[in-house]
């Protein structure tokens, strides 16, 4: 094959990258190293930025302008490595010679070790950086420095946009581009839009084709942010299609038990909830129970603060699916959590023919099998637990709701295990999440399109939000001492800590802490420690044993982030405060002032930025978990709160949701209105985009392939 393919004919897709000119298989294996394997791929290897290309001067050429230039200058030079040194002196460095056929120039890097193994005599490349001429010799002082092997040279265009791919030691950009360039025009050609034109057309995006080519070879800056555009928008776009679609499956191929919730169904579940509930929790049991009234599977989201009482609506819930005589679950991220929940709800429901089953990671194998045949016999109407109760083997006799408290411990896998353990394939049962750290509502609309949301405002009667402190590190002792004088009347604290063990970095770990506040500020105070590498009895035997007041200090990690609670804990220390996210300092400082007496939390930091300093200020002033949520996404932008671990879903490649807010907003609307019309993308012409979207998004949000 020649190296310069006729720009008229077509390469596939598929095709293999070894059978393009110049790409044998062991430059082959180099791109597959990177991922890349067919034509496809490299066009899909987009570039991670741009530069501007310098024109290159010969030595000689560049030494006399620099002599002549008033400052110094950036400068390109290409040519052969004659030698490489290190020297070991004060300020270690590696030296290199670089020649071409006019003269030979200096290259020096400071504290670039790595660089020796790099850079060796004989080796082709390009430097660029800011030369000067010292003791009458042209130096450049840490250049960018790009191997260029003979084969790959790109030839140079001043003021050109020269994409960077990212590459390998033994495939340099360059050569990607090389290989790309070549074959970008007959890849093109085979590229076929499976976006309706008139969607394109209405959001003012440039097609398939030229947006590939204005990523790969753009002419200007404008054109590769076009180009980008419209391939994050196709991004986006089946993103929210799979997400569209599985709303439509749901509502239209899967059905749940109609919980109807009779006035007398409700006067016995009220007589069960030890307290009057506020208007905010009944109008949220009200969202809820007119969803669990259809057949449709409720698929909400309940976003409330640590205290705004979410497990009484959860209750609610749970014992209306029991009044028409099927089961509940409720699942809790941790095993402590899990046992809380579970002592909770049979103190509420002592004396009730409620027969409930606690299942953890913990229980032993005899009890373990009498829970398992009871959820499959139906002798237990509700069971409490860890995702131990998504195992494989736990079958339901016939499971109503689902209650996932704490949503971001669960992913969208886990829901999809819930939802397979309904009657039949075709029957699941409704789906109520909890989270204590609201996504802004804005944002959880825009990208769960499949979700519906209710949220919990607000603090309950008689309750105040703990008073929040920053305090720098150096008056930490001070801390210390008033802590102590609130431990001599009798109350309780936790101090968060963030590493478990020692570490080299100097975050203080739980060990090391809980022994110098033992031997230091909090002498004499009882102090226990509690981290997530403790066997959970052991973590459990702390828990019962701070709970009993046997405990006065609990020096732990972040374990303790989710849902314990402690009425008689009437402090939270924060030690690090700068490392933890605001939502991670809400969700902590929550754990205190749960009993009626005042809660206080102090953050021990030292804010090492400006934004580290707004994120301190946001947390004292507010007490509004929805404000410091907002506040979190205006500081940290969108993208914090979609990482992979939170939504279960795969990465996004292109788009990037800080920046392309608006592009996903346009997307969803467009995805709803396309599943609208075609339903699930079933009809003929969509049935390739129907695969790709299957291909990208089916697994992780359980979308069957089902017509
Ligand atoms: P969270 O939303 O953090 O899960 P909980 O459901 O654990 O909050 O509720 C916090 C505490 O408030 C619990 O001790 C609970 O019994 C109590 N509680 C919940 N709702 C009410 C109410 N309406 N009136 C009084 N106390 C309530
Ligand atoms: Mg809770």
């Amino acid at each position: 094959m020649s190296p310069d393919v006729d720009p008229s004919t077509k390469i596939a897709l598929d095709a293999p990258i070894t059978q393009l000119a110049g790409v044998g298989s062991q430059i082959g294996a180099r791109f597959a190293y990177l991922g890349l394997r067919t034509v496809g791929d490299l066009l899909n290897h987009l570039p991670i930025r741009y530069e501007i290309e310098v024109a290159e001067a010969a030595v000689t050429e560049a030494k006399e302008a620099t002599e002549l230039a008033e400052a110094s200058v950036t400068r390109t030079v290409r040519g052969e490595i004659q030698k490489v040194r290190h020297v070991p002196s004060r300020r270690p460095r590696i030296e290199a010679i670089l020649a071409d056929e006019s003269g030979t120039i200096r290259l020096v890097w400071f504290n670039a070790p790595w660089l020796m193994k790099r850079i060796h005599p004989g080796q082709l490349g390009i430097a660029k950086g800011r030369a000067k001429v010292r003791g009458g010799y042209l130096e450049m002082v840490n250049p960018l420095w790009e191997p260029v092997s003979e084969d790959d040279q790109v030839p140079v265009r001043a003021g050109r946009l020269r994409p960077i791919y990212s590459a390998t030691e033994e495939l340099a950009t360059a050569r990607i581009e090389k290989v790309l360039t070549a074959v970008l025009q007959p890849a093109l050609e085979s590229i076929v839009d499976l976006i309706r034109p008139e969607i394109i057309a209405q959001r003012g995006l440039v097609s398939l084709r030229d947006a590939y080519r204005m990523v790969h070879a753009p002419k200007d800056a404008f054109e590769a942010e076009r180009g980008r555009t419209r391939l994050a928008y196709d991004e986006l776009l089946c993103l929210q299609l799979a997400m569209a679609m599985r709303r439509w499956q749901v509502r239209y191929s899967m059905s749940a038990p109609a919980l109807v919730l009779t006035a007398a169904i409700e006067q016995k579940i009220l007589a069960r909830i030890p307290f009057v509930l506020t208007d905010a929790q009944r109008q949220v049991c009200k969202e809820i129970s007119d969803d669990l009234a259809k057949t449709i599977p409720m698929n909400r989201l309940l976003q409330g603060d640590v205290g705004s009482g979410k497990t009484a609506v959860a209750v609610h819930a749970m014992l209306n699916a029991i009044a028409h005589g099927h089961q509940a679950v409720l699942l809790a991220p941790t095993e402590i959590l899990a046992e809380q929940h579970l002592r909770t709800v049979e103190e509420m429901l002592k004396g009730s023919r409620v027969r409930i089953a606690g299942m953890t990671g913990s229980l032993r194998t005899a009890d373990r099998a009498i829970v398992v045949n009871g959820l499959a016999s139906g002798d237990f109407d509700m069971a409490i637990g860890t995702h131990a109760l998504l195992g494989e083997e736990i079958r339901f006799k016939s499971l109503a709701i689902a209650i996932i408290d704490e949503q971001h411990r669960f992913g969208v896998e886990q829901r999809a295990a819930l939802r397979a353990k309904g009657a039949t394939p075709q029957q699941v049962p409704h789906t109520l999440v909890m989270t204590a750290t609201p996504i802004p509502r804005t944002l959880a609309l825009s990208f769960f399109g499949d979700l519906e949301v209710s949220s919990l405002r607000g603090l309950l009667p008689g309750r105040t939000a703990p008073t929040t402190r920053v305090m720098p590190t150096l008056r930490a002792l001070e801390v210390y001492a008033w802590l102590k004088t609130r431990i001599e009347r009798g109350e309780q604290a936790f101090v968060v800590v963030p590493a478990i063990q020692e570490s080299e970095m100097g975050l203080k770990d739980v060990a090391s802490h809980a022994k110098s506040l033992a031997e230091g500020p909090l002498h004499g105070c009882r102090i226990g420690q509690l981290h997530g590498q403790m066997k959970s009895a052991e973590c459990d035997q702390v828990m019962d044993d701070f709970r009993a007041g046997k405990i006065d200090v609990l020096v732990a990690t972040i374990i303790i982030e989710v849902g314990v609670d402690i009425p008689n804990a009437t402090v939270m220390v924060i030690e690090h405060a700068e490392r933890f996210g605001l939502a991670q300092l809400h969700q902590l400082r929550g754990r205190v002032g749960r009993g009626g007496k005042p809660g206080y939390c102090v953050l021990i930091g030292d804010p090492p930025s400006d934004i580290a300093q707004g994120r301190f200020d946001t947390i004292a002033n507010s007490t509004d978990g929805f404000e410091i949520a907002e506040m979190d996404l205006k500081l940290r932008g969108p993208g914090e709160f979609f990482g992979a671990r939170q939504s279960g879903l795969p990465p996004l490649q292109v788009a990037d949701l800080t920046r392309d807010f608006l592009l996903l907003t346009d997307a969803k609307s467009d995805a709803q209105a396309w599943i609208g019309t075609s339903g699930d993308l079933t009809e003929s012409c969509d049935l390739a985009l129907r695969r790709r979207v299957l291909g990208l998004y089916g697994a992780a949000l359980g979308l069957s392939d089902i017509g």
